[in-house]
């Protein structure tokens, strides 16, 4: 009676490890997609999609820009931009 006991315990545990088991690597599986998910997020787009122009437009520079982050870097385009320079996705600080 006792060794079933222990047998059933056993086997109940064993389940429960299973399930624990499984369900952190779900959580495991979920937290790589969200971090592939976050990494194509912070992809920029080519100047050329954007038509850059290393010259301001109408007064409009990347140096007002809401998206420009100081030493030639824009949080949405790729590569290295002017302060002076401009493209489509221009926004007012
Ligand atoms: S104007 Fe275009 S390239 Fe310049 S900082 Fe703004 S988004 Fe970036």
């Amino acid at each position: 009676m006792r060794d079933e006991q222990h047998k059933n315990k056993s086997s109940s545990e064993l389940t429960r490890r299973t399930f624990l088991d499984s369900s952190l690597l779900t959580i495991a599986g979920g937290a790589a997609m969200l971090m592939v998910g976050i990494k194509s997020a912070a992809a920029k787009v080519s100047q050329k999609s954007v038509n850059y122009q290393a010259s301001p437009s109408g007064g409009k520079k990347c140096d007002t820009c809401a998206l420009y982050q100081g030493n030639g870097k824009c949080a949405a385009v790729d590569g290295s931009v002017s302060p002076s320079g401009y493209c489509k996705l221009y926004a007012p600080k």
